[in-house]
This record gives C-alpha cells, sequence and structure tokens, in this order.
C-alpha cells in the first residue's frame, strides 16, 4: 500500500505544480472582472481542498498499510457528510492507484422515521459505483429496549456494528472502511480519559470485534472542518443524522467545544496532541501491560530515549507552545 502512498505524494507534487501554475493565472487574471476573478479564487482554493483530502487520506492509507492488493473495500455510508467524502475521496485514490482494489458502499437502512430511502440509491446509481443497502429494523429493537428518556446511542451501535460485519462478510469484502476523521479521534481520546479514565482512542486500523474483518478508517487525518466545506463544494445530498431523535451526546459536546477553544486561544495545540497519539512512550506512563516496570533494571548500558535522570518541568521553560499543551482548562 506504500505505493498508493507514493503515488498519492507523486500526484500532490505535480498538483503542487499546478497549483504554481494556476496562482500564475490567477495573478494574470487582473485584467477580468471581479466576479469572475472571484469564481476563479474559490475554483483554486475547491482544487486545494480535493488536493489536501487526498493527500492526507493516501498518507493515512499508507501509514497504516489500510489497503493492499486485491481487497474488497465496505465503504460504510450513512447519508453525513463524512461518509459520502469518504467514499468521493477512495474513489479518485482508486483510480490513480498502482494497486487493484474493489469498493463496495453499503448503507443500514434502520428504519428510522421520515428516512429519505430513496436518496442514496439515487446519489449511488449516478456514481455508478456498487452498492448495497441493507434493511434492518433497529429503530424498534432499540425504541423496545431502551427505557424512554435513556440515550440509545450504544445499543443503536452495537446492533449496527454487528450487521454491518456480517454484512461485509456475505458480500466478500476484506475491510471496512468508516468515515471517521482526526476530530472524531481525538474526542474519543478525550471522551475515555476524562469519563472512562482510560488512555484510549480511535485507532485508524483494528480488528473487529469477532476478529473476523480489518475495519479501517482513511479519513484519520483529515479535519472536520475541511470535510464540511469539501460537503458544501460537492453537493451532497445529506440526510439528517437526528432522525432518530436521540438527544446529542453532551459529554462529546462538551469536548468538542473545548478543543474549539483550544484551537482558538492557542493555535497548533490541537495538532500537537493529535501527533501525540501516535508518539506514545510506554515506558513513560504507568501501564504495567505496557511496560514491564517490575523487572527494570540498570543495564549500565546508556539509553538516548531515556530519562534524562529527572525530566525538565516543561513548566518551568519559556517555550509557549510548551505551556500550551500542559494548560487543559479552555480559561487557563
Ligand atoms: S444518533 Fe440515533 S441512529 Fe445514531 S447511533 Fe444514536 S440512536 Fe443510533
Amino acid at each position: 500500500m506504500n505505493d498508493l502512498l507514493e503515488h498519492a505524494k507523486l500526484t500532490e507534487d505535480t498538483s503542487a505544480a499546478s497549483d504554481a501554475s494556476d496562482a500564475s493565472d490567477a495573478t494574470q487574471a487582473t485584467t477580468l472582472s471581479p466576479s469572475v476573478k472571484q469564481a476563479e479564487k474559490i475554483a483554486y482554493e475547491n482544487n486545494k481542498l480535493h488536493k489536501r483530502l487526498c493527500r492526507l487520506t493516501g498518507q493515512a492509507i499508507g501509514d497504516y498499510n489500510m489497503i493492499e492488493d486485491g481487497d474488497k473495500i465496505m465503504v460504510c455510508l450513512s447519508g453525513g457528510k463524512d461518509s459520502y467524502a469518504l467514499l468521493d475521496i477512495l474513489l479518485t485514490l482508486r483510480e490513480r492507484a498502482p494497486i487493484n482494489f474493489d469498493i463496495i458502499a453499503v448503507n443500514l437502512d434502520q428504519k428510522q422515521p421520515n428516512f429519505p430511502a430513496d436518496i442514496l440509491p439515487a446519489y449511488l446509481e449516478k456514481l455508478g459505483v456498487a452498492y448495497h443497502i441493507e434493511n434492518q429494523d433497529t429503530y424498534s429493537i432499540v425504541k423496545r429496549v431502551v427505557p424512554e428518556g435513556k440515550t440509545t446511542c450504544a445499543l443503536c451501535s452495537r446492533l449496527r456494528r454487528g450487521i454491518l460485519y456480517r454484512v461485509a462478510t456475505e458480500l466478500g469484502a476484506t475491510k471496512i472502511a468508516l468515515g471517521h476523521h482526526r476530530d472524531d479521534i481525538l474526542e474519543t481520546f478525550f471522551l475515555n480519559m476524562f469519563f472512562g479514565g482510560k488512555l484510549k482512542g480511535m485507532p485508524p486500523k483494528l480488528q473487529s470485534d469477532d476478529g473476523k474483518q480489518i475495519v479501517i478508517r482513511p479519513l484519520a487525518y483529515v479535519k472536520e472542518a475541511d470535510l464540511t466545506r469539501y460537503a458544501e463544494v460537492k453537493e451532497f445530498p445529506i440526510i439528517p443524522c437526528d432522525l432518530c431523535g436521540s438527544q446529542e451526546n453532551l459529554q462529546r459536546k462538551q469536548i468538542k467545544g473545548l478543543m474549539r477553544e483550544w484551537e482558538k486561544k492557542y493555535p497548533g495545540r490541537v495538532d500537537n496532541i493529535f501527533a501525540s497519539l501516535s508518539t506514545a512512550a510506554p515506558s513513560h506512563l504507568m501501564d504495567r501491560n505496557l511496560f514491564d516496570f517490575a523487572n527494570l533494571k540498570a543495564t549500565g548500558i546508556a539509553d538516548a530515549d531515556g530519562d534524562i535522570a529527572f525530566d525538565e518541568d516543561p513548566c518551568a521553560t519559556s517555550n509557549p507552545t510548551a505551556q500550551n499543551v500542559i494548560s487543559l482548562h479552555p480559561a487557563d
């Protein structure tokens, strides 16, 4: 799959050259009317956005070896902006990829009231992509089992997951692709830490609960804001996600607010936190299952990655970035 990454990079390089030429074209456009110039500027920005999404997705796919030659990728399509973008970008990358892989889009119609069942088939037919609509009335099950006023998402997600795993097996899919993005990963990380007491995020690639499938998240490096804008640009026929009547998860909303606040007050902090998820140092945490502290002995051999006896207190440094990382509360 590194082939695909290399190809994405090459495409990006070529794109950078074309960006430069686009920019020079834009400079020459000074004689054009303001409305034409504005339209050209918007087209230029949209093109850049598409290239960025393809590059970041290709990079995540390559870094985690998500897609291999001969794979059949089942793309889960909910009707939300993220899954539309995922399908769209994977189709673009497949066209450019030096390897062969199949894509099949799957939507689970959970029989929520007023679900517009014709939208996705019409969209997919127009796109010419293979698809399957799985009809399963999980909505009634959830309404029957979960007491009124309690959140329904946990049971609903569990049911959905089981169905999608089964469908993947029936369709002969080798990977299940989900549309979770960078912000989903960060929010889940903080939710687990703040409310679950666990240092646990949402991995870009994992084995399904039943051990039969590999689940991938090719948008792992992509920011939600970019996906929101891309959905507007592409005019995806979005299906609202509140048809089930479930209330928004307040804890997740709280974390989203916290991240928004950080981004505004301390630009770069969220990027740093995201980077830290892929640079963990088990010997510098406290999980005895990840590092054998009990049998740790002095070897007499210097370790470049070891502790500098007593690590510097980052708060005491004049490095503003370090101070930002330590301060967790938006009001700090
Ligand atoms: S918001 Fe509704 S459809 Fe989505 S997981 Fe929760 S209960 Fe299910």
